[in-house]
């Protein structure tokens, strides 16, 4: 309770005010002597308990500079000469023990009512803790500080306005431009984007779709905005392109927004990637071209080949020794021989530059299984080797496809098949299967001949392999067959499979989607087609139908022409 005489607050009541609060007085006369100390400055001071009433202040209160240990002059003194209040400079305080003790101090003179300056009053306060956190606040902002010089990453701090206001040495160095020069530009204008060239950043007639624009104007609508995007740049005096992946994140500091950018310079990494896509698309273009020439080169060869094939046939059936007979079967069998070869390069060049076009129409499933197995099962025959064809009895007569392409098929492995065995035989199964909820037709074509190493199995459905080298000596080929079969079942959405063990045989199984159709409408001219065989050995396909009864010359060559271009080949077929 605060007791008062006559209106005037009695020294006690003086006393229990000042012994009630938290900052630390200590009222002296004009000595310096203390007259009066209050329980918080005891406390402050580390004098509790003591009787330091009529010493001297500064024998109490020893301030000294915190850091070199300096004594500090006397305040109190400064004060009442002065007749005015003197605080105490910065990191100045006392020691308590070993312990620094920072002290915020007000020393103001107390002057009697006659003007005299009779004493000294000094209010103290422990800024210890203040002074460590501010030191803490310090020293994390030197760290971040350094961390933000030293970053490889460019980092770019903008204001409110999207102005720069603080970069890195990074960020300098990507930039080519110093910091000062920098600060206060918009960011567009500093990194010369594209976009800002003429009008500014912002104010280009491009800018609405600056992915920098775009991004700085959401951040500044929206605090919790980040993002991460790639933009082109220019350096200051450079024509070439810089392209930068922004990181964008915001933060708030000394009360305004800051909007920060880490710049990375994958300028590197999207020239390798253009230069990478320019020289594929250059790849591409040699490949289309390459595809182009060998489509027309093939076509062109084809032709002369198919007039010597038809002229030799012709002069076969004239009158002939013996001799000439078998020089000129010899011809018709190389020239048929390249004839094949051609027509797998022309094939093979189709599917790879995109050219072949599949059809996907009805055709007579059973007439063509039993086309193509008539002549393989002659040609088996005529090299004292069995024959099994398929039975077609749980097949559907009409499917949809491309018969055409699904003879090629056949040719091929049949060829295959026979080519590589020398005793035992060759089968063919066909049966209906599924792959899914997808019905297929699976066709297996098996020989009992000289089997394919595994090292070898998976190769050979790229062009141009063969088992080895001496393959091509003893057998002849391309090795383009299986690749332009494996090809071929990509497109018709069906896929080849291969079993084989050497010296027992091999096992070709592959399966195409099975659409029953109501009847064939592939033109009754290519349900025959049929390529011809590579085997010395094997008999003529044209020798299975007699040749018309032809009187004219001319007649048997249109005959003949027939035979080569539409029967003999499906590569013939393509160049339509
Ligand atoms: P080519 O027969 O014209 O060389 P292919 O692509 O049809 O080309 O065949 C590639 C290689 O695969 C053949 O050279 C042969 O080494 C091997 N090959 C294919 N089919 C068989 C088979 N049925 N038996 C043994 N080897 C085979």
């Amino acid at each position: 309770m605060v007791g008062t005489e006559k209106g005037r607050v009695t020294p006690e009541v003086l006393q229990g005010l000042l012994g009630s609060i938290g900052d630390g007085v200590i009222l002296t006369d004009q000595d310096e002597r203390i007259t009066f100390i209050n329980p918080a400055a005891m406390r402050i001071l580390g004098c509790e308990g003591e009787n330091v009433r009529g010493m001297e202040c500064m024998d109490v209160c020893r301030f000294i500079r915190i850091g070199s240990n300096r004594p500090y002059k006397d305040p109190l003194k400064k004060a009442m000469e002065g007749r005015s209040s003197v605080g105490l400079s910065r990191n100045v305080g006392i020691y308590r023990g070993s312990e620094p003790v920072y002290l915020s101090a007000t020393c103001s003179p107390i002057v009697h009512i006659d003007g005299r300056v009779t004493g000294c009053s000094v209010i103290l306060r422990d800024v210890s803790r203040m002074r460590r956190l501010e030191r803490k606040i310090q020293r994390d902002h030197a760290y971040m500080r350094s961390v933000f010089t030293a970053a490889k990453v460019g980092l770019c701090v903008l204001d409110s306005d999207a102005a720069i206001s603080d970069m890195n040495e990074s960020a300098v160095e990507i930039l080519d431009r110093s910091r000062q020069e920098s600060v206060g530009m918009q960011f567009g204008d500093a990194f010369r984007c594209e976009n800002s060239f003429i009008s500014g950043c912002g104010h280009g007639h491009l800018c609405p779709r600056c992915p920098v624009r775009h991004n700085l104007e959401t951040a500044l609508a929206d605090e919790t905005y980040a993002s991460e995007f790639t933009v082109t740049m220019h350096r200051f005096d450079d024509p070439e392109p810089v392209w930068l992946h922004i990181f964008l994140s915001q933060a708030v500091g000394e009360g305004a927004r800051q909007i920060i950018l880490a710049l990375i310079d994958v300028s590197a990494r999207k020239q390798r990637e253009q230069a990478l896509e320019e020289a594929r698309e250059r790849a591409e273009a040699a490949s289309h071209a390459k595809g182009e020439f060998l489509a027309n080169m093939s076509h062109e060869i084809r032709t002369p080949i198919n007039g010597m094939n038809g002229m030799i046939d012709l002069a076969l059936r004239t009158e002939l020794t013996d001799e000439q007979k078998e020089f000129l079967t010899n011809a018709k069998q190389c020239s048929s021989d390249l004839l094949r070869i051609v027509s797998d390069i022309l094939d093979f060049a189709k599917l790879d530059s995109g050219h072949m076009k599949l059809e996907n129409i009805g055709f007579d499933l059973h007439e063509t299984l039993e086309g193509v197995c008539t002549l393989y099962a002659k040609m088996a025959e005529h090299k004292g080797l069995t024959f099994t064809p398929p039975d077609l009895s749980n097949l559907p007569q009409f499917v949809v496809g491309d018969a055409l392409r699904l003879r090629q098929i056949l040719n091929n492995l049949l060829n295959n098949a026979l080519k590589f065995t020398k005793k035992g035989g060759v089968s063919v199964k066909a049966a209906p299967g599924e792959q899914g909820s997808m019905h297929t037709l699976e066709i297996t074509v098996r020989d009992t001949g000289i089997g394919i190493p595994e090292h070898a199995q998976k190769k050979l459905f790229q062009p141009f392999q063969q088992v080895d080298g001496s393959t091509t000596r003893r057998f002849g080929g391309t090795g383009l067959g299986l690749a332009i079969v494996k090809e071929l079942m990509h497109r018709m959405g069906g896929g080849i499979d291969l079993y084989s063990i050497p010296g027992r045989g091999s096992a070709f199984s592959f399966w195409i989607p099975l659409v029953e159709a109501e009847g064939a409408e592939t033109p009754a001219g290519r349900q025959t087609v049929f390529l011809a065989p590579t085997h010395a050995s094997a008999p003529q396909p044209q020798a299975e139908k007699s040749p018309p009864d032809v009187s004219d010359i001319d007649d048997l060559l249109a005959y003949c022409e027939q035979k080569l271009e539409g029967d003999g080949n499906p590569a013939a077929n393509d160049k339509k």
